[in-house]
């Protein structure tokens, strides 16, 4: 019972590693071959390249008034005179903020024309191949998570209302989430996409450079084999690798052309708002105070922060941080018998079980902290509930927003996930798991699945022990924070591109989702810009 109770809580605190956010001062990432027009643009600081734009006294004053952290000196005539000149804003350029999943795609495409100047400015840390010769690469996606500098360390959410905050997992650095998920890799339902109105995702999906690789058999763990013999449904999960290596969208998208000259990666730097000109975004203030201007900005620091970067900038657009949704889910932690536990750095899910409306994925091991324990998950893939919120816990762009997930407040739900843990259940009860499983846990302090008699118990249990799927979603929702071009609506000049846009979470894990709508979104931003 100890054994449970330590392995539920490391499970739950994986996140303690990590730097803070925003050490160090700005820095620059090499790129090779970026002498010519990135160099310009980044000499001064400011990420234009226009002569006058980061004017001097700009970019030295503002980070006095700023570091007050005060909302009244923001607002001051004298500042808003200085951002406000219209011959301020560096035509042609535009600041992606967050190199994630979604940013590392539009900074490649918007700078595949040369009349855009493209900064992509992120909050963590570079990354470069060698990055990937490690954890980062490796089949364990619970030890990627473990590297330092790769996640947010701060970052809690509440899943069930009223319940305690624990936790959440997003990646930071180059390569956002896709450095440190799980990989698997699913397109989901083309037609909810349909009934989004994206009759250009089949474009979209056919511009993807992420790899889809199935999970190699001789790589599968005890509980993959054991769910594909209990399930005539189980597959092969694809993974974004190649030969067995992760791919990140940095490798994907960004690292082939970084040697374009109008194309800058700023990594280290957290921006803290956007700045404008009465309606129109003029340039992005990062943490450390320095401004950044441009006459575009798209907002791509994924669904947990890019809302949080609203809230700092004021905008007045309903909806904000409003809607935020992730699969719920349910964790029925097995004891596995000796022979058959996995061990720390091998594949954590090689397969999967796809039944609508629930995923059930297993995991054959816990990583270091929890040796000789699995999990089979239960996930709800179409969710009803929408009253998530991202909400502001401080001014302080360094300080993470509150995150409430609000999982259960739709009945439906709750009936669903009930449901899907019955099913689950069932497939434990199949010959395969008995050979492997000693146990199965439903908590911290040992209570096994015996105690899961009927649906009335199992629905006290979820709603007690629902979790997350890390697939955060839908909290600047297209249709009421961003319009059908991801152009934040009321203002001009900034766009909303991340897994935040979603009018409701996909049907499957979200990281190719997030993808296929990044390459919408650009493919339709150059096209509206064609002369
Ligand atoms: C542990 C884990 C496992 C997952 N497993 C899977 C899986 O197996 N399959 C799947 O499909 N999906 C999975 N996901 C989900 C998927 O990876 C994400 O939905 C997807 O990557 C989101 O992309 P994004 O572009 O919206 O955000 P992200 O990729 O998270 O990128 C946001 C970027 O913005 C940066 N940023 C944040 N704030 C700022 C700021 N103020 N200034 C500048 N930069 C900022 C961040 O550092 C980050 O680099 C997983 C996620 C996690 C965390």
């Amino acid at each position: 019972m100890v054994a449970v109770k330590w392995l539920v809580s490391a499970v739950a605190g994986r996140c303690t590693v990590g730097a803070t956010l925003g050490r160090a001062g700005p820095a620059w990432l090499i790129c090779p071959g970026q002498a010519g027009g990135a160099a310009s643009a980044t000499e001064d600081g400011a990420g234009g390249g226009k002569p006058g734009l980061a004017n001097v006294s700009v970019v030295s004053f503002i980070p006095l008034v700023v570091s007050a952290r005060n909302q009244r000196v923001l607002n001051h005539p004298f500042y808003a005179a200085l951002m406000a000149s219209s011959d301020r804003v560096d035509e042609g350029a535009t600041v992606v903020v967050g190199a994630g999943s979604a940013g590392c795609v539009i900074a490649a495409r918007l700078s595949a024309d040369p009349a855009h100047r493209v900064t992509l400015v992120e909050a963590g840390p570079g990354l470069v191949a060698s990055d990937l010769d490690g954890a980062l690469g490796g089949a364990d996606f619970l030890a990627a998570l473990d590297v330092p500098n790769r996640t947010f360390p701060s970052l809690m959410a509440t899943r069930a209302t009223g319940g305690p905050a624990s936790v959440y997992r997003r990646g930071r650095g180059v390569g956002g989430s896709s450095t440190v998920n799980a990989m698997v890799a699913l397109h989901g339902d083309p037609e909810l996409y349909r009934t989004w109105g994206w009759d250009d995702a089949t474009e979209a999906w056919a511009r993807i450079e992420l790899p889809e690789e199935l999970a190699d058999e001789s790589e599968l763990g005890a509980v993959d084999c054991a769910l594909l013999d209990a399930a005539p449904d189980a597959e092969l999960a694809r993974l974004t690798r190649r030969d067995g290596r992760r791919v990140t969208s940095a490798e994907a998208s960004l690292w082939p052309v970084l040697d374009r000259s109008n194309l800058a990666v700023r990594v280290d730097s957290a921006v803290d708002r956007v700045l404008f000109d009465g309606r129109r975004a003029i340039g992005v203030l990062l943490a450390g105070g320095e401004v950044v201007p441009a006459d575009r900005i798209v907002l791509a620091a994924g669904a947990i922060h890019s809302p949080a970067i609203l809230l700092r900038s004021k905008v007045d657009t309903p909806g904000v941080g409003i809607g935020l949704q992730d699969h719920a889910s349910a964790p029925l932690t097995l004891q596995l018998r000796e022979g058959a536990t996995g061990a720390p750095g091998e594949l954590a899910i090689g397969t999967l079980v796809r039944r609508d409306p629930w995923q059930f994925l297993p995991m054959n091991h816990l990583g270091q902290d929890a040796p000789g324990f699995g999990l089979l998950m239960t996930a709800l893939m179409r969710p009803r509930g929408r009253s998530g919120t991202v909400r502001l816990a401080s001014e302080d762009p360094l300080v993470d927003p509150h995150v409430d997930f609000a999982l259960l407040d739709d009945p439906r739900d709750v009936a669903a996930l009930v449901a899907g843990v019955r099913a689950a259940l069932e497939l434990l009860a199949a010959p395969s798991f008995d050979e492997i499983v000693e146990e199965v846990y439903i908590d911290a302090f040992g209570t096994t699945r015996s105690a899961l008699r009927d649906d009335d118990s199992i629905e006290r249990w979820v709603r007690n022990a629902v979790g997350d799927y890390v697939h955060a979603s839908s909290s600047c929702a297209m249709g009421t924070v961003v319009d059908d071009d991801g152009r934040l609506i009321g203002y001009e000049g900034i766009s909303v591109c991340d897994a935040s846009v979603f009018p409701s979470i996909p049907d499957v894990n979200t990281h190719l989702p997030t993808t296929m709508l990044a390459e919408r979104l650009s493919a339709r931003w150059l096209r509206a810009a064609a002369p």
